[in-house]
């Protein structure tokens, strides 16, 4: 047991997974250098792994030894807690020498990059991941959160998901037993589960027309989104039949700043760090708005944005 009462020694952990082949390990590693929004504390132990045979193996020792495992792909979605996580937190690094094509269907590595996925295929004159253009973080990232954009979603793309289950077991998902959904799937259901590897299938279509659709989304985001600060992109799901760019417009919170957080002013569905906030702050602007949202429209706001590692603060929780 660690001082948090946890089933994890650092230091032994440490050891043991030094020892696997492929995997680089740090502890007490600050996170905030990872993450879209730049938060974030140390993670106890954290570990790269950049293919499905090296995280496989790490993901089956940590089920087999009980220690806690965290899973972060491109951090593009995700507040990291100031207390930053306990136990293992392993990062997928994106290795493009791990995707490989059959004919229209394309298989890589879960911490394959979306835009890295996206271009191969567009060189490859496939069609489908055009909508992914400018949505960063990692394929496994983008199945969890069943991530989309300008009517495309990954849920029309994704054929098959290889995964370890709680147990430390690989299994695979198919077709609708992904239970996709709005910003919705299996894993956001089994969040012990741990993408290794997905499975898509696209169409043949001439290279410059699939250029131009990813040239147009980009312009598009160029435009409407604060690209170039600190964000994990739409901080609340879509309520039904509206939006919460709009409602957060409406109740006059655009361009809302609490000490160096805030709502931008170009979009308020994106909630900013404007730079030296700490995730707590931004935590607060997530509370603040929903507040004002509710109050104004009775609508309660859920964010979108996945609340991870050690988060103390009693009215947080109510965002987790
Ligand atoms: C500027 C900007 C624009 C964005 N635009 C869009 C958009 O248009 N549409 C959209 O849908 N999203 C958008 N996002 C949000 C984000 O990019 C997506 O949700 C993305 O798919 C998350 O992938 P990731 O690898 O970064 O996941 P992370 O943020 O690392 O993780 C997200 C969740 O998935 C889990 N996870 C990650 N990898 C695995 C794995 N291999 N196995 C199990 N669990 C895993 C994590 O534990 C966490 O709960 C945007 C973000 C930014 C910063």
């Amino acid at each position: 047991m660690d001082k948090n009462g946890l089933p994890f020694s650092q230091e032994d952990a440490f050891r043991v997974i030094q020892k696997i082949e492929g995997l680089t390990v740090s502890q007490n590693v600050p996170l905030s250098e990872m993450t879209r929004f730049q938060v974030g504390g140390p993670a106890d132990l954290l570990v790269w792994a950049d293919n499905r045979e090296n995280l496989t193996e790490l993901v089956q020792l940590v089920r087999r030894e009980g220690w806690p495992l965290t899973i972060l792909g491109g951090c593009s979605n995700v507040l990291v807690a100031d207390a930053g996580i306990r136990g293992v937190t392993c990062v997928l690094s994106s290795d493009m020498m791990c995707i490989r094509r059959d004919g229209q269907e394309l298989t890589a590595f879960a911490g394959t990059r979306l835009d890295d996925l996206a271009a191969y295929a567009a060189k490859h004159g496939l069609s489908g991941l055009e909508f992914s253009c400018g949505i960063p973080g990692s394929i496994g990232g983008a199945v969890v959160m069943n991530a989309g954009a300008f009517g495309g979603t990954v849920e029309q793309v994704v054929i098959r998901t290889k995964y370890i289950d709680s147990a430390g077991q690989p299994r695979m998902l198919e077709g609708g037993d992904h239970r996709f959904g709005y910003r919705q799937s299996f894993f956001l259901e089994q969040r012990d589960a741990v993408i290794t590897e997905v499975s898509l299938r696209l169409e043949s279509l001439d290279r410059l027309s699939i250029y131009e659709q990813m040239a147009e989304y980009a312009w598009n985001r160029y435009q409407k989104q604060p690209l170039a600060e600190s964000s994990a992109g739409s901080a609340f799901r879509r309520p039904e039949g509206n939006y919460a760019g709009a409602l957060i417009s409406e109740v006059g919170m655009k361009g809302y700043t609490r000490g160096r957080a805030g709502v931008s002013d170009l979009h308020a569905g994106f909630i900013i760090n404007h730079g030296g906030a700490s995730a707590s702050e931004i935590a607060q602007v997530f509370l603040d708005v929903r507040k004002a949202v509710f109050q104004k429209t009775g609508i309660r706001l859920i964010p979108e944005v996945r609340f991870i590692g050690t988060w103390e603060e009693d009215d947080i929780q109510s965002l987790i």
